[in-house]
Order: C-alpha cells, then sequence, then structure tokens
C-alpha cells in the first residue's frame, strides 16, 4: 500500500496534513510541496515522506508538485523545528515557516546563490576624488572606495543606496558584479596579541571543538570577549567550519560586520529584518551549501542551515530580544544549544551579564564558565557612584552633582552620556489644578508628551492626539509636563552647554537604520559632546573619548511587580556603565537614585553583577520561580472583557486537578487594557520541564475546543520573559 506524504502548512494549527504522493517527482522529507488547500493552493513542508494514512485513501488530494527534488531542509533542521514547535508549543507549520526566508516559502525554483557584489569602476575614482555628489551617492562612493562591496552588506550600512547605485550606475561610476563566490575581503588583517586571560578562554573552548559543549564567557564589557570570537572562528576557519554568531537585534551594526570581515579576511554573511528578501534567500542557500562560512544574524538566523557546523556564538546571551515575543514564540538561545547539541559543536554564550537561566546551568554543571576579569584595552577599572536625589534641587530631573561631573568630563575634552530610558519629553501631561492627566483611551495609560513634534503619543499602542492648550476637564491654563524623556534632557542639557553638541540617540532619531551610525560615527573625532540617550547606547559601539555615564532613572525598575524587573535592572546599569572608559582614560559612573539603599543597588555597586545574580539566583529558589521552575503562560484578549474572563475560567477549568503544579489566575494582564482589547492571564508553573511538557499539548487541544475560545485571540508562551 503506497504511503501518503505528511506536511506542514504555513498555518497555525497543531496538524500537519496528508497529501497523496505527486503523480512525477519523488518528494524527501525537507523538500518544499505546493498542494491543494481549501479552494486554494499551499506551500508546504515535507515532514514524512512515507507515512500511514489516518484517513481512508479515498479522503485525500494529491500532491501538486515536489519543488525540490533535493531536500532544501536537512535532517537537522527537520528535527530541530520539529522538537521546537513541540517545546514551545507552537504550531509546526509556523514552526517551519519561521525558519524559511519568505522568497522560499513562494512555489519558485530557487534563486542562483551568487552574491550579488558592486564595485567602483574608474571613473567612479576619479569622480569620488573631484568631490560635490548627491549626499547617497556620495555617501555610496565613499563606500565602494576601498573595493567591492556585497549588496546586503550595502543594505546594512545605506538603507535606500539602491537609487544611488543606479544613477551611478547610468553614469558609469558604479557597476554590478556577479559573482558566484565571491571573496571579497583580501588578507586579514592582524588583531591584537591576546591577553593571558584570553588565550586561555581560546584554548579552553578550543579544546571543545568536535564535540558539544556549553560555555558562558562570562567578562566584564570591554575585556575583550569580540577579541575571544574572533580567535575561535579562525580556528573554525580553519578547520573549513562554518561560524554562526548571533547578535542582539541593536548590536547588529555596520560597524560590527566591517571588524569581522577585515579581520577573518572572509565574506560574512549577514542576516537581519533589513535584507531585502531575495538577499536574504541567497544568504540563507549559501550557508546552505556550505560556502558562507561565518554566518551573523540577529534572533531569526538562528534558523541557519550549517551542513558544516564548527561553533555556534552566542553574543550578549543575556538579551530579551533573542525571544520571539508573537507567533512562534522560540528563544533562540536555547535553539542554539539545541542545535550546538545535535551538530556536537560547542556552543559560546557571551555576555558581561549573563542571564540568571545561564547562571543556573554553571552551577548545575551543565555548562562551563569561563571568565575574563581584565579589560586589556582599558588602564584603569571605571568607578561607580551613587548620587542621592533625595537632598537635592533638581533641574530637569539633573541633580547639581551630576551637573557638575557632565561640566568637569567636557572641560576636559572628554564626553559624557546621559542614560534615561524613556523617549519623548515627559511620560506625563498633568493639570496642576483637577488633576487630570493625558491618558491612551485605548490602554488606560499616560500618553507620553513629544514636545517637537507636538503630539501626545502612547507608547503602547502608537496612538497620538494633539497637546491641549488647556485641561480639557477644568479648562485650567495649569497644564505641563511631569518627568523627564529623552527629549526633555536633550533641550535641559542644550541650554545648560549650549558650546557643546548635545546628540540625543533614541528610536525617533535612529528611525533609519544608518542614522545611529552616522550619529555616532561624528562622536568618534574625539571632540568634547554629551550623549544622551535610550538602551539603544547599552552596547556595541567603542567611543573611547567617552568617560562619563550617568544613569538617570532607574527607580521605575526597582519597584517593579516582573519579578525579572531585578535582573534586568542589574544588566541595564552594567552594560550602561560599560560605556565609560573603554580606552586609556579612566572612566566614572554616575547613577542618580531616589533609593541609594536600595539592597541591589548596594550589592551591585560593592560586589558587581555576579554577586546580585547569585542573590537573585537564592531568592529565585526559595520562592520557586524561574529557573527553578517552568512556566507557561495562557493570554488572552479580545473587545469584550466578558469574553476574556468567560474564556479563561473554563481554560482553568480544562487544567483539571492541578496536582503538583501551580496555577495563578486567571487574573488582569499587566496592562489589562491595551489597544482598545482586553487583556486576561493564566499561569501554570512546574517543578520540572518533563512535568510542564507532559501537561501542556493535552492543554493546548482542549484550549482549542473550548466553546469560548472563539471569542478571544488567545496565545501559550512557554518560559515568557514578560508576566
Ligand atoms: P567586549 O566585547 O568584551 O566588550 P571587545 O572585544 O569589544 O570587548 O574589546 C574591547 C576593546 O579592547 C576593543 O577596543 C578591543 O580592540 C580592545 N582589546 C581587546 N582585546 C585586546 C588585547 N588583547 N589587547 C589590546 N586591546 C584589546
Ligand atoms: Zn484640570
Ligand atoms: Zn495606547
Amino acid at each position: 500500500m503506497p504511503a501518503v506524504l505528511r506536511v506542514a502548512l504555513p498555518l497555525p494549527l497543531l496538524t500537519l496534513f496528508d497529501y497523496l504522493p505527486p503523480e512525477a517527482g519523488v518528494a524527501a522529507a525537507g523538500s518544499r510541496v505546493r498542494v491543494p488547500f481549501g479552494r486554494g493552493e499551499m506551500l508546504g513542508i515535507v515532514i514524512d515522506p512515507a507515512a500511514e494514512a489516518t484517513v481512508g485513501k479515498g479522503r485525500l488530494k494529491r500532491t501538486l508538485e515536489v519543488l525540490d527534488p533535493a531536500p532544501l531542509l536537512d535532517a537537522e533542521l527537520l528535527a530541530t523545528l520539529s522538537w521546537a514547535a513541540e517545546y514551545w508549543a507552537g504550531a509546526p507549520g509556523e514552526a517551519f515557516a519561521n525558519a524559511l526566508p519568505l522568497a522560499l516559502r513562494e512555489p519558485r525554483a530557487l534563486p542562483a546563490t551568487g552574491r550579488e557584489v558592486w564595485a567602483m569602476t574608474l571613473q567612479g575614482r576619479s569622480a569620488l576624488d573631484a568631490g560635490s555628489r548627491k549626499a547617497g551617492s556620495a555617501a555610496l562612493l565613499t563606500a565602494l572606495a576601498d573595493g567591492p562591496r556585497a549588496a546586503d552588506e550595502l543594505q546594512l550600512a545605506l538603507p535606500g543606496w539602491r537609487a544611488a547605485a543606479r544613477r551611478l550606475a547610468e553614469a558609469g561610476l558604479v557597476e554590478k558584479l556577479d559573482l558566484e563566490e565571491v571573496a571579497l575581503p583580501a588578507s586579514p588583517a592582524p588583531g591584537p596579541a591576546l591577553s593571558d586571560e584570553q588565550s586561555q578562554a581560546v584554548d579552553v573552548i578550543g579544546a571543545a571543538f568536535g564535540r558539544f559543549q556549553p560555555f558562558v564567557l562570562d567578562g566584564v564589557t570591554g575585556s575583550g570577549k569580540t577579541e575571544v570570537y574572533l580567535a575561535l572562528i579562525e580556528r573554525a576557519l580553519a578547520e573549513g567550519r562554518q561560524t554562526l554568531l548571533l547578535v542582539p537585534e541593536i548590536g547588529l551594526a555596520p560597524q560590527t560586520v566591517r571588524r569581522l570581515r577585515e579581520r577573518l579576511g572572509v565574506a560574512i554573511e549577514v542576516l537581519h529584518s533589513n535584507l531585502a528578501e531575495g538577499d536574504r534567500a541567497r544568504a540563507w542557500l549559501r550557508a546552505r551549501n556550505g560556502t558562507a562560512k561565518v554566518v551573523l544574524g540577529t534572533r531569526s538566523a538562528v534558523f541557519t542551515p550549517l551542513p558544516k557546523a564548527g561553533l555556534i556564538i552566542v553574543d550578549e546571551e543575556h538579551d530579551p530580544s533573542y525571544k520571539q515575543q508573537e507567533g512562534f514564540r522560540y528563544h533562540a538561545r536555547d535553539l542554539a544549544l539545541v542545535r550546538a547539541r545535535a551538530h556536537g559543536v560547542p556552543v559560546v554564550l557571551g555576555s558581561a551579564t549573563p542571564s540568571l537561566e545561564s547562571l543556573a546551568n554553571v552551577d548545575a554543571g551543565r555548562y562551563e564558565r569561563v571568565a575574563l576579569r581584565g579589560r586589556p584595552g582599558a588602564s584603569q577599572p571605571t568607578q561607580v557612584r551613587i548620587v542621592d536625589m533625595r537632598a537635592q534641587r533638581l533641574d530637569h530631573g539633573l541633580s547639581p552633582t551630576l551637573l557638575a561631573a557632565v561640566t568637569d568630563c567636557i572641560g576636559r575634552g572628554e564626553q559624557a552620556l546621559v542614560f534615561r530610558n524613556r523617549r519623548g519629553y515627559a511620560p506625563v501631561l498633568l493639570c496642576y489644578d483637577c488633576g487630570w492627566h493625558a491618558d491612551c483611551p485605548r490602554c488606560d495609560r499616560p500618553l507620553t508628551l513629544h514636545a517637537r513634534r507636538r503630539r501626545l503619543i502612547c507608547h503602547h499602542c502608537d496612538y497620538t492626539a494633539h497637546v491641549p492648550e488647556a485641561c480639557p476637564s477644568c479648562k485650567s491654563a495649569n497644564i505641563s509636563p511631569q518627568g523627564q524623556g529623552t527629549e526633555r534632557l536633550e533641550e535641559a542639557l542644550t541650554e545648560r552647554f549650549p558650546d557643546t553638541p548635545v546628540i540625543r540617540v533614541d528610536r525617533e532619531t535612529t528611525q533609519r537604520r544608518d542614522a545611529f551610525d552616522t550619529l555616532l560615527s561624528s562622536l568618534r573625532d574625539d571632540k568634547p559632546a554629551i550623549l544622551v540617550g535610550t538602551q539603544m547606547l547599552a552596547k556595541g559601539h567603542d567611543l573611547p573619548n567617552l568617560t562619563l555615564v550617568a544613569i538617570v532613572g532607574v527607580d521605575e525598575g526597582l519597584h517593579s511587580i516582573d519579578f525579572r524587573a531585578s535582573e534586568r535592572l542589574a544588566q541595564l546599569v552594567v552594560q550602561v556603565a560599560g560605556r565609560a572608559g573603554r580606552a586609556r582614560k579612566p572612566g566614572s559612573v554616575l547613577l542618580q537614585t531616589h533609593h541609594p539603599d536600595h539592597p541591589l543597588l548596594h550589592t551591585l555597586l560593592r560586589s558587581g553583577y555576579g554577586a546580585v545574580a547569585k542573590e537573585l539566583l537564592a531568592e529565585r529558589k526559595l520562592i520557586q520561580l524561574p529557573p527553578y521552575a517552568h512556566q507557561v503562560l495562557l493570554r488572552a484578549d479580545a473587545h469584550d472583557r466578558a469574553d476574556v474572563d468567560a474564556f479563561l475560567i473554563q481554560a482553568n477549568e480544562a487544567i483539571g486537578d492541578p496536582g503538583d503544579m501551580r496555577v495563578a489566575g486567571p487574573m488582569p494582564a499587566p496592562m489589562p487594557l491595551r489597544a482598545g482589547r482586553h487583556r486576561g492571564q493564566l499561569l501554570v508553573e512546574a517543578d520540572t520541564r518533563a512535568r510542564l511538557h507532559a501537561f501542556l499539548r493535552p492543554w493546548q487541544y482542549a484550549l482549542a475546543a473550548l466553546p469560548t475560545a472563539r471569542k478571544v485571540r488567545w496565545s501559550l508562551d512557554v518560559d515568557p520573559i514578560d508576566l
């Protein structure tokens, strides 16, 4: 009896679908197939080419076409994806769809894998020397001055470069090359001689090549983790093996790519969300055929095929952007571990502030910790001081101590960073006569005042409103902004330091991808300047003349109900502080707070992140929270609160007797209303992963079958990082 094809379709359903084999062609596990679905067609991935039909063959439809005679997804990826769908309670089809670049999810033959490369012509060089061109053209010519560049790299460095390329190509100044395998960079540039500590780290990790071993590379900022990565990647290259290097969303700067390319002397495949779909698919395919040796990317790059895997690195492994927060809610760091195990290769989790999860794994002996304590590039350790705000008169939220430190800093000709994790001018607009404040009608949360744009904006749903002239409630004109955002700090600092450039870096000033880089490269010429910004500033970018970091407004984090808030706050403070004194000049850090005696801040300043992490872990163990317990969060939202409540009550009943598991809720979400929808949740917690997962799938099927489920939007989040 001929078997059927079992296929994953990109639908939010837990099932796979069976089809009769095609009239022509043979499908393998991992091949894409075109199949009829409903009145149309779909593209699916064959999971099992010889499954036994579970329904009568007469009811099955026939596969229309096999698109890949050889499997597109190899056995390792297929197995990993099936595991991942199961683990994160995802729909298998959605997990598979996540893994494939969009261009490969269409029923077309595979594109050629050549890299699109652009080069400058001889006329181009003379034109560059002659100068005076449109900004976009000049930028492209400058980018090509040192040699040909791949389209995907240009896309990262200069979004919108294509228009310039077209103009310049018409004028004969640049040309497109199409190379099957480009040996773009020439010989690798030498790096600094590694410190003893760095060499030791390379030796220890290098000794694990060829087998699965997780490492936590625990190194303070500036300790030279990147140099360790580079040395390890060189080893992998020497063995002809591939390296996958994951970075958080804000870490993927053109600067990083350049550094890797110059140092390694090979093409770096960059996979990120800003890439044109064709380029993304080609890069993915080059990884699949093994020609791409170094793959650098953000979260979704964890799905890159690695037939010759040698090494996997997750930089800033504690970063929350590794967790996907919608649809298929996987965690890229955890998937990196699974893939490393499947390939039998070491995986390096690097961070100055490792996640409590990873530290618990070190304690349990599952991961090996490799520490870097020195800062080879810097001369002295950074001094951190607490500024008690309570007794001080504040100027737009800035204490005299802080302002004096900034004055000294720029007086020495150096640069200062003022960190505030809030965009906009002020987080609240308040009437001093009646207490009215501007709230988002769709979220019930204060609207942020953006003064320059003259708008009130909701940071949760992007609702915008005009700024009222008078209080809408009592008509008083006595309304004014409360609290400070980056825009207000920028204004206050500009007023106080009129002769020093004040540069604001947040989502608003860096809408375009290259804006961040441009802003920061203007700082690299070492003139005095003041940077104001959000956590976009916490990472990347060496600014050798930056010697003062002032952190304002961390107090919200000290009193959050989210049990991860303390961990996040400690990580943020350490990461931001790490921006100071990256060069030979000593750096200092000021932490301005209303709670100078808070135990977390005390431990952090006295004993460092490691000590904080130890205390937090002990606390989590005591009250049985992750990583010592395992959670799944059921979220639901609807226009009607009653629908949410009804669903969650039934969902709770569907658990039956929870036994040794703990159930919290149904309860309102931390934001009970968002974008006009009411939100609620139910949390289930178990002491072991196995216990939780034994419960999970059956419950999920039960939920899908609930009559109330159709009236809400609901999802399960396994190992949620935001409760
Ligand atoms: P991390 O990623 O740990 O914060 P980096 O790898 O970016 O640190 O290194 C921080 C700075 O120190 C960089 O400017 C780097 O060039 C420099 N550096 C790293 N290792 C060495 C070394 N062995 N000798 C001299 N400078 C080094
Ligand atoms: Zn009023
Ligand atoms: Zn809103």
